[in-house]
């Protein structure tokens, strides 16, 4: 806790300042951890009648914590450390925090509170009327509601300030400093390998076999199995526990009490067992933040995209790895007797690498995942760059997949009402996806670099170098470094697309059997 004895080497009036200052925030990140165990209890199996009159109370507690950080008090505070004679002498993770609480009060206090209060009744709603219309596949039941979304976004961007281009705006809200510059030339990349290399795999590949996926997997095993994992990757139970919900999550609510979810389905022994391993990749991150972030609005992975990079590495790069299926293999077949009783491992680590152009994201394969982004970047795009109306997008959407992935969806609900994204106003987010996928073949490559025996050490099921890689250089700093420092200072290089293609291309040629 060294930054904290600075107080005493600034001006009274300024160390008055940051003492209130920590007060609260100190005070909102309570607020936040209380909202989030409300919001896990919420989905993991609050009794149903309660949940109408918890949701008022959750809303009130929301709402408190943002009257806090919006307060007259909060922008006084800010100004007084914001001072050029007073910021420079406040520790590294003070002055951070100051920062980064400044930029959101000055995002928010801008918001008109009735503006703000109308979005969030439409956005509840929407979200209710995107259900229904995927449902029945009604793309013009639930146009009214998204074209009001999307306009209440683009008078946002006004009021913001339109940064380099109107969607950068909407961008920055989610991987801070990332731009459309930067987009464009990194999923243009991503395009240029991706499309010929699974182009290459469908026409001359050797497709696994995956007939031994298919059959019934007993739940409880399948959950036996999810714990096993879970421990062997060094989830710390000490400070989380594992539970089952519709969606699965992660919510941190400090570095002590890491919670994470799956679902088990009967008919797939892969969908809760990935599941899981993302969500242990999103909980490394959080169970191990710097002690001195702790009570901090710095608690807390510094951007979606840079969280999304852990999750995938884990699911993916360790995961869905062939070391990986060496050490496990004969663990999952003790779990499954008699399923797996003519499989390798070899075979199973193929089956579970399958590449093929799909029409739903959310099942997508790791190589063909990040076209489905491309796709949604470039539409949102279109739509606050370009001026796209609202009620032209089942027709981009379906033009977009027969040119990328040539496939073309049979109907709305599995083309363009697909996502809740949009339903709930988040336009720019996509794109975290992808760009975890990139920061995480990136940091995987410089540990592999630095460790070259990583291999053996996962095939001996022997996770604690990475992880301990992984927490001295990301986990540790929370959100007191931004996206793009951490990448430069785990690689020495700012964030290339150039690794996520080198490992998929060598990963899929190796699995299809190119040669
Ligand atoms: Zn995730």
């Amino acid at each position: 806790m060294k930054g904290r004895m600075m107080v005493s080497q600034l001006p009274d009036h300024a160390a008055f300042a940051l003492q209130r200052f920590r007060e609260l925030t100190g005070k909102i990140k309570h607020y936040e951890e209380i909202l989030a165990v409300v919001f896990w209890d919420m989905r993991t199996g609050a009794p149903r009648k309660g949940i109408g009159l918890r949701s008022e109370a959750y809303g009130d507690l929301a709402a408190e914590s943002f009257r806090l950080s919006v307060s007259d008090e909060m922008g006084e505070l800010l100004d007084k450390l914001s001072q050029h004679d007073v910021l420079p002498l406040l520790s590294r993770v003070d002055r951070r925090q100051v920062e980064e609480v400044r930029k959101d009060y000055e995002r928010n206090r801008k918001l008109p509170p009735d503006l703000y209060r109308e979005y969030m009744v439409l956005v509840s709603q929407s979200e209710a009327a995107w259900e229904e219309a995927k449902e029945k596949s009604d793309f013009p039941g639930f146009l009214p509601y998204l074209e009001k979304i999307i306009d209440y976004n683009r008078r946002f961007i006004e009021i913001w300030g339109v940064k380099e281009t109107p969607y950068d705006t909407l961008l920055d809200l989610y991987e801070p400093d990332m731009h459309v510059k930067d987009l464009d030339r990194l999923f243009g990349e991503l395009k240029s390998r991706l499309v010929p290399l699974l182009e290459a795999v469908q026409r001359d590949g050797e497709r696994p076999d995956t007939s031994f996926l298919k059959g019934s997997f007993d739940v409880a095993a399948q959950k036996a199995f999810s714990l096993y994992i879970l421990k062997e990757l060094g989830y710390d139970f000490e400070a989380g526990r594992l539970d089952e919900s519709v969606h699965p999550f992660m919510t941190g609510l400090n570095p002590g009490d890491v919670r994470i979810t799956t679902r088990y389905l009967e008919d797939d022994v892969l969908s809760a067992l990935f599941g899981t391993i993302h969500e242990c990749g999103h909980a490394l991150y959080e169970q191990n933040l710097g002690e001195e972030l702790y009570g901090t609005l710095l608690c807390t992975g510094t951007s979606l995209g840079i969280h999304e990079s852990q999750s995938r590495l884990w699911e993916n790069l360790v995961g869905r790895s062939r070391p990986f299926w060496q050490r496990y293999f004969p663990e999952l077949k003790k779990h499954f007797p008699g399923k797996f009783d003519h499989v390798t491992a070899e075979d199973f680590y193929r089956a579970v690498n399958v590449a093929e152009p799909s029409l739903i994201r959310i099942e997508a394969d790791e190589l063909t995942y990040n076209l489905h982004i491309m796709i949604r970047y470039e539409i949102e795009k279109m739509l606050f760059n370009e001026g796209l109306a609202a009620r032209d997008l089942p027709e981009v959407w379906n033009a977009k997949y027969t040119e990328v992935l040539g496939v073309t969806p049979k109907n709305d609900a599995e083309g363009v009402l697909q996502d809740v994204h949009w339903s709930g106003g988040s336009f720019g987010y996509f794109p975290s996806y992808s760009l975890g996928n990139m920061y995480g073949a990136q940091m995987m490559a410089k540990a592999r670099e630095e460790m070259p025996d990583l291999d053996e050490h996962i095939a001996a099921g022997r996770f604690a170098s990475l992880k301990e890689w992984l927490t001295e250089r990301v986990y540790k700093y929370g959100k007191s470094l931004r996206p793009a420092e951490i990448i430069l200072n785990v690689t020495g290089e700012p964030l290339d697309s150039s690794y996520l293609c080198d490992y998929l291309e060598r990963k899929f040629r190796d699995v299809y059997r190119l040669g």
